[in-house]
């Protein structure tokens, strides 16, 4: 059986409606029940904004003059039309809903209008002109699509628009889908677990749900590694004080590894092919050819999954270099010519995926001495340094070695028995520690921005403040924890609203938590993570961070200031309420 787009856009519309996580679970888990084995990938993909897994980086790929011209196409206006009334309106999926008359003049002839459109194929109509290139190709997107939009009623049409554009942002994360189709076909949304680790292990949510569908719970559970498939990456925690690595630390023994300011690389070998993926999981092979063709000559396996770090190096000198600078190899143009500049050292220091057998079960000390086993160790690619010990003192020693080398800090991993690789999550088995840990009331955070306050004075025109929230990973919800205005530059003041402009929502996004009456001038979906440092964690009755139902108070940052964007790291990935949780309790 077909499903019709038209009973996926009132889903949207439906989603777009609610501001509450649970009815949205609700929402999808009935869509759920109405999709076969053919199509539910295919809708799991489109509630995302996307049309295939994150990591084959095929984005539709159309800037908005082009749906903009689309929809001029379709509905036989001019393009300055248009455009005129989106500058009034601000939104191409009001303006597709509204100026598209089914049967206009200029695309009666040709088309087959009657027909209404089925899910699957505006998803392989949006594949088709995701893969169009070349001469011509501008072109043949624009018709396409608008194609596509003449035959929608008002609903599809504006989320094909929003779709095309890549503009949907209905707040659906993964972790929702997940609970939708646990209760869809589990029962309950706290059947999720075998759910969630299947996706962590393939990073695809398309094919879990499809296996789901096919197969059943024991399909699901026999998902595994593949190679040129990511794995979502194991995080750390972290601790107010070294002395507690003890009592968190499931081991006596501890592997103290060195904490490079890098980024987060996964190395996929597969034959003479090397794939690399970020820690938000997309494919950033063309990025560093410097770190493929290291790795094709370092990793004397056949296939194999690397876990590591890539971090900028002065070999002249013999010094690591920051993070920002190794940001600056993250292009398009002049790539070869910025590895020349910025060249990389790569630090593996895990391994989770050997010639046919799955690594992320055993422990860490086999995993890490079968990947030392398989590399030939050279300037760019040497095995993270590390101090392996049960006494705290050396942790310590090793620590301030660290610092002293320029390196951010040090990252201390259990070596039990039980030390195995958890996908996706954050856990005791490794934890950071950072000398901005060891200052009191100096701290870092990475924080999801959800609102911003409008500026008054010399901030006119642009936000005072920005609304930053903390990730409950538990509920996948945002809680507010800080206001955000200082540490900005002018220059920087000035950029935000364009900078934020594409996260802007009319309404609190479904997935931030307002418990309390937080109430800023702008809402935004939770799309950017910026770093910030403050000075203390306190009780505070306006933020929902750790919210105290009894008390009345959540827990809020003392003076934040904002240290730098983090464009790396997912929503998903900032500072959990349950770690800041435990640095209140220090
Ligand atoms: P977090 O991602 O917040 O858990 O912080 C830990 C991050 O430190 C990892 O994601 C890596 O990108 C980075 N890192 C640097 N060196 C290491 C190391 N030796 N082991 C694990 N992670 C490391």
């Amino acid at each position: 059986m077909r499903l019709l787009f038209s009973k996926l856009a009132e889903t949207f519309q439906e989603l777009e409606e609610t501001s509450s996580q649970t009815a949205m679970v609700e929402i999808l888990s009935a869509l759920f029940q109405e999709a076969t084995s053919q199509n539910i990938d295919k809708l799991c993909f489109l509630a995302l904004g996307q049309i295939a897994p994150g990591y084959e980086d095929v984005k539709i790929g159309m800037a908005e003059r082009m749906v903009r011209s689309s929809i001029a196409l379709a509905a036989g206006k001019s393009d300055e039309e248009i455009d005129r009334r989106l500058r009034a309106v601000g939104d191409l999926g009001t303006i597709a809903a509204k100026v598209i008359r089914i049967g206009t003049p200029r695309l009666t002839q040709d088309l087959a209008l009657k027909k209404k459109l089925e899910v699957e194929e505006v998803l392989t109509g949006l594949r088709q002109i995701a893969a169009v290139e070349g001469k011509g190709s501008q072109e043949l997107k624009k018709k396409k699509l608008a194609a596509m939009l003449a035959r929608g009623n008002h609903t599809e049409r504006k989320y094909l628009a929003r779709l095309a554009a890549g503009q949907m942002r209905l707040g659906v994360g993964e972790m929702t889908l997940l609970d939708s189709l646990a209760t869809a076909f589990l029962g309950s949304k706290k059947e999720r677990s075998p759910l969630e680790k299947a996706y962590n292990l393939s990073s695809d949510i398309g094919h879990v749900s499809k296996t789901l569908m096919e197969s059943g719970l024991e399909g699901v559970k026999k998902i595994g590694i593949a190679v040129n498939r990511p794995i979502r990456p194991m995080l750390s925690q972290r601790v107010s004080h070294l002395s507690q690595i003890r009592e968190k630390i499931p081991s006596r023994l501890v592997s103290a590894e060195e904490k490079y300011d890098g980024e987060r690389i996964q190395a996929h070998k597969d034959n003479g092919r090397v794939r690399l993926f970020s820690r938000r999981l997309s494919d950033v092979t063309s990025h560093f050819p410097d770190i493929v063709k290291h790795v094709r000559e370092s990793v004397t396996a056949r296939k194999a999954i690397i876990d590591g770090e890539a971090v900028a190096y002065d070999f002249e000198k013999d010094m690591y270099r920051p993070f920002q600078k190794l940001m600056r190899r993250r292009r398009k143009y002049d790539v070869e010519l910025f590895a020349r500049e910025i060249p990389v050292k790569y630090k593996p220091f895990d391994l989770l995926y050997l010639d046919g057998e799955e690594y992320v079960d055993r422990s860490y000390p086999r995993r890490r001495e079968q990947l030392e086993k398989i590399l030939l160790v050279s300037k760019y690619v040497e095995p993270a340094g590390r101090k392996v010990t049960e006494d705290l003192d050396e942790i310590e020693e090793f620590f301030q070695d660290c610092v002293q080398k320029g390196l951010e800090g040090i990252v201390c991993k259990s070596c039990g028995e039980d030390s195995v690789y958890r996908a996706g999550a954050r856990e005791w088995l490794w934890i950071k520690w950072k000398p901005d840990y060891s200052a009191e009331l100096s701290d870092t955070f990475d924080l999801a921005v959800v609102g911003a306050f409008s500026g008054r004075g010399k901030r006119g025109g642009t936000y005072g403040a920005l609304l930053c929230a903390a990730y409950d990973d538990k509920r996948d919800v945002f809680q507010t924890v800080t206001n955000l205005g200082s540490g900005f530059t002018d220059e920087d003041l000035a950029g935000l609203p364009e900078k934020l402009a594409s996260a802007r929502k009319d309404r609190e996004p479904a997935r931030v938590d307002t418990t309390v009456q937080m109430k800023p001038d702008f809402w935004f979906e939770p799309e950017y993570v910026l770093e910030v440092r403050a000075s203390e964690i306190t009780k505070s009755p306006v933020h929902s961070c750790g919210w105290d139902a009894e008390e009345k108070k959540g827990l809020a940052l003392r003076f934040p200031r904002f240290m730098m964007w983090r464009p790396e790291k997912s929503v998903e990935q900032a500072t959990t309420v349950n770690e800041i949780r435990q640095m209140h309790k220090g």
